[in-house]
């Protein structure tokens, strides 16, 4: 274990190997410019670019490639070699200045969501200097932002990097009028939990539905699923420990802050935990993470599920965004005050937090919308659709003793005086977590929970840092007007949290009760992706995401017509699927286990046996079977009208509507049908193969 300090980080060109790497004058410019967020000059672009060539050869790289996130929900990489032919015959290995600072792949490949058609077809790829190269499979990979030439954004690092932008200038703006003169810059910070899912390569191999869905579209309840939650925190399999050891190494390897693997309540579920860091690293590592579970666990005969909901009645896989603020100073912004200034500046914080939930209630939902997750959603496991956010009692009291200013005296809380206000001083939360909610203060950060296990954090984060710095501005506007003592904040506060207050629940999320009370209170329930994307394309969020410089208008319009045909083609993919494996298996599988009860039934008869349950059974699997091929009928019906409708909303509404309904419908027969065959003659595995696979 002595050498994982020396393993940590060992292919990334990190900070400490630049300083080692690059000439003093150099290394300086280069700090600056990731600091201050300015182009990257074309002679430190040049030294950079050897240096960089020099460590990735000594380290056995033999391309590179401009590592970067197109709007698949994957990564892209073109790779290149560093060769360079000479006039002698020879080659050397090199790499300018220029390919390091800019690359262009073939945009056209890429979802643009009609950007192409209106603008410059090509695009070109940037180095990001915020986010640090690293070595991946002999490869230098360069991570970067990906645009059109007209400067739209293709990807999603870019609008990224936007909002931590906006959110710095805010939160600073605000500091400064909160009498903080000292801090320069405020980043986002997030640590993703990330759940999955493991089963034996063999089962997966079977299913054709986890082979081109990621998840199954059918499968009868295995007679032992979560119920004993003896899986949690249970100990973990040796195959799945060998998987952890090699997934944590090769993680280190890339400065990737794995800290914490444990099993998940499903049978075959587990979860990793980095430690936190600047958000747009963490985006990077969280896509690193997501693609070496893969590449891994298929080394050890695993294949690794990312999907939200890869068995119908088992928990899903979600991922926790633990979000916070922190200063350049190291200071977090979400750590409840010990002096009444920072308790102050904790305050407002918070009001502006609360303030940009309420308000942006729709985006929160919409950045957490796809296909996968609504199976996840309000499914008593996850969150519901409905924003909340939780605070926990101790807090919840200081907010209620702020809005009914009356009540101080009631409560045996200590008190700090502030001036011409006295705030209630604030105790760290000891309370239960609540587990249940979409968007928790857990003591120095907020968990937004709602995220499913596939989604890239680029989007969530996105939307965080713009509607948060959207308040923060709004905070400034306020206190600007007047002379902003703590008289002034104190009435925002007092204002800004009654006027939020409906947004903090610190009940239980999975209740019916909630759900009505929500209703009552006008939150919203954005039950399904097809309800929640068109409030992207509203006009006041055009009007945020433009404020804040986060998004153009054409950029929401070509983003929601991308999300609103991925959902069409999730939903058109996975019926085909279902209807090909009814045909090519299922149908199979009916038929020879009919034959055998009429075989059997005409054998008994000729014997003048006279008990003959099979004609039952018969009769039951043929009737079945008969609903199962009307039911096909249907769903192909179904999925061919799709081709009528002329917009993409109308699509998309169709494939929520009538393919995936009818879905439900052949699944439904299908998973009887599996219960009354015998396994000799049900070929595809089952759940509880699947489940309890990895031994
Ligand atoms: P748990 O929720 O299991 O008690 P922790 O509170 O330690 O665990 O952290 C959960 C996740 O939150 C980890 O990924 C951790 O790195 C992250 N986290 C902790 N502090 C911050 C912060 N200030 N900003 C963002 N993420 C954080
Ligand atoms: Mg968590």
């Amino acid at each position: 274990m002595s050498r994982i300090p020396e393993l940590f980080a060992s292919m990334v060109f990190n900070d400490a190997v630049m300083r080692d790497r690059l000439p003093r004058e150099a290394y300086r410019a280069l700090r600056q410019i990731i600091a201050d967020g300015t182009p990257l000059t074309p002679d430190v672009a040049n030294v950079v670019a050897n240096a960089m060539k020099d460590w990735a050869v000594e380290k056995g790289a033999t391309h590179f490639t401009h590592w970067f996130q197109p709007m698949t929900g994957v990564t892209a990489e073109k790779h290149d070699s560093f060769i360079l032919p000479q006039p002698d015959g020879r080659i050397l290995m090199d790499f300018s200045g220029k390919e390091l600072i800019r690359g262009e792949p073939d945009a056209s490949s890429f979802p643009s969501g009609g950007l192409r058609a209106t603008f410059e077809a090509r695009g070109y790829t940037a180095w990001d200097p915020s986010s640090y190269a690293f070595i991946k499979d002999g490869t230098l990979c360069i991570p970067t932002a990906f645009c059109a030439y007209s400067g739209q954004a293709l990807d999603k690092k870019t609008p990224l990097l936007r909002s931590m932008q906006a959110l710095d200038a805010a939160a600073v703006r605000v500091l400064r009028l909160l009498g903080d003169a000292a801090t320069r810059h405020v980043t986002t910070t997030v640590g993703p939990e990330q759940e999955y899912f493991l089963i034996d390569k063999s089962v997966y191999e079977a299913r054709a539905d986890l082979q081109y869905c990621g998840r199954t579209l059918f499968g009868a309840r295995p007679p032992k699923g979560q119920e004993l939650d003896d899986h949690y925190f249970g100990s973990i399999k040796p195959r799945v420990t060998a998987f952890m050891k090699e997934l944590d190494e090769e993680l280190w390897k890339l400065g990737v802050l794995a800290k914490t693997e444990h099993n998940e309540v499903a049978p075959g579920q587990h979860e990793l935990a980095p430690i936190f860091t600047t958000t747009n690293i963490a985006a990077d590592h969280n896509q690193l993470t997501m693609e070496l579970m893969k590449r891994i666990a298929a080394k050890h005969d695993l294949v690794c599920l990312l999907h939200e909901k890869p068995f119908a009645g088992v928990n899903g896989s979600g991922k926790h965004n633990n979000w916070s603020l922190s200063t350049d100073g190291g200071e977090n912004l979400l750590e409840p005050g010990k002096t009444p200034s920072h308790n102050l500046r904790f305050l407002v914080f918070l009001a502006a937090i609360l303030k940009a939930v309420d308000e942006h209630q729709d985006l929160l939902r919409i950045c957490v919308a796809t296909a996968g997750n609504d199976h996840r959603l309000g499914a008593n496991e996850a969150p519901p659709a409905i924003l909340s956010v939780f605070l926990g009692d101790e807090l919840a009291d200081v907010l209620d003793a702020i809005v009914n200013q009356t009540a101080y005296s009631d409560r045996k809380k200590e008190w700090m005086e502030v001036g011409a206000a006295v705030l209630p001083k604030i105790k760290k939360d000891t309370t239960d977590r609540n587990r249940t909610s979409p968007f928790a203060f857990t003591g120095n950060k907020f968990e937004f929970r709602m995220l499913g296990s596939a989604v890239s954090i680029s989007g969530p984060n996105i939307v965080l840092n713009t509607i948060v710095a959207d308040a923060l501005r709004e905070v400034a506007e306020v206190l600007e007007k007047g002379p902003c003592d703590e008289e002034a904040i104190g009435r925002l506060l007092k204002d800004w949290f009654t006027a939020h207050l409906r947004i903090v629940f610190n009940g239980n999320n999975y209740s019916q009760d909630w759900v009505e009370e929500a209703e009552r209170r006008g939150l919203l329930n954005l039950k399904t992706t097809v309800e929640a994307l068109p409030y992207f394309v509203r006009p006041e969020n055009i009007a945020l995401f433009e404020r804040q410089s986060v998004f153009s208008e054409t950029e929401i319009h070509s983003r929601y017509e991308i999300l609103l045909e991925n959902y069409s083609k999730t939903i058109h993919i996975e019926a085909l699927t279902l209807a090909y494996i009814v045909k090519r298996e299922i149908m199979a599988s009916t038929l020879s286990y009919q034959k055998a009860l009429a075989d059997l039934a005409t054998a008994k008869m000729a014997l003048s046996v006279r008990s003959i349950p099979e004609t039952g059974l018969l009769d039951k699997v043929a009737a079945l079977s008969e609903r199962m091929l009307s039911q096909l009928d249907a769903l192909e019906n179904s999925i061919l009208a799709t081709r009528q409708l002329e917009s993409e909303l109308d699509r998309a509404c169709f494939y929520r509507e009538s393919v995936f309904s009818k879905m439900q419908a052949l699944r439904g027969t299908v998973d009887e049908l599996e219960t009354l065959i015998p396994g000799c003659y049900w070929k595809l595995p089952t759940y509880a193969d699947m489940l309890y696979s990895v031994r």
